[in-house]
């Protein structure tokens, strides 16, 4: 049975997500994904042009999904409270369950890229971090979130969750919703969540996810 181009195309990803994230990038040859994939090394470039292009193919893939699932979160919340807690929960659950392609795809070193690669790698992991800042940032402008450390808070919300895929299996006693919950409390204390000033002042008060969130899962309780 002729195997179609787009099953290949797939079975060619795959392969390449397992030997990068268990390799590292430097440490696998095209020679690798080929006898992976069960294909020829001639074959192999009938799907892409150089391990570079395969990689960067799907290090943007895995943040492009990643920015899917935030804006899907964020669609259903107008609060910036609750618009924070979305993301860092989503964040935080997506690195229970995508292990392979964001933690090893994403801590590549740049120093193997091509210049202009590289660029294009740091560009979208930049966009990412701006979809959290300005989250924060509405956060910060409502009153509900008080911190002058906001670019490093970003940036330590976002290390640690996706740090979790390091320690993260299935069989973990913790699921991953009550991880993500732990973590977006932990997120909402490192920018200065006030409970009092959400209550009074967001339209759903104590009904609001960030309330719930605080109530449920706020270190220290
Ligand atoms: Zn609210």
């Amino acid at each position: 049975m002729a195997t179609d181009k787009s099953d290949m195309s797939l079975k060619v990803r795959e392969a390449a997500v397992e030997l990068f994230s268990r390799q590292g990038y430097d440490g696998t040859s095209m020679r690798d994904i080929a006898k992976r994939s069960n294909i020829s090394v001639a074959n192999l470039y009938n799907y892409t042009d150089s391990k570079e292009t395969l990689f960067w193919t799907l290090m943007k893939a895995a943040v492009e999904d990643l920015m899917h699932e935030q804006r899907e979160a964020l669609s259903h919340e107008t609060c910036s409270a609750a618009r924070f807690v979305v993301f860092a929960y989503t964040h935080a659950k997506h690195h229970t369950t995508h292990a392979r392609e964001v933690v090893r795809l994403g801590n590549t070193p740049m120093e193997s890229l091509s210049p202009d690669r590289a660029d294009k790698v740091r560009a979208v992991r930049d966009e990412y971090e701006g979809m959290f800042r300005a989250v924060i940032g509405e956060g910060l402008k409502d009153d509900f979130l008080k911190t002058d450390h906001y670019v490093l808070a970003n940036r330590a919300i976002l290390q640690m969750g996706v740090g979790i895929s390091l320690w993260f299996h299935p069989e973990e006693v913790l699921t991953s919703e009550s991880v993500a919950n732990v973590y977006a409390a932990f997120a909402m204390a490192i920018v200065g969540y006030d409970s009092d000033a959400h209550d009074r002042t967001c339209a759903a008060g104590t009904e609001c996810v960030a309330a719930t969130t605080w109530m449920k899962w706020a270190p220290g309780r």
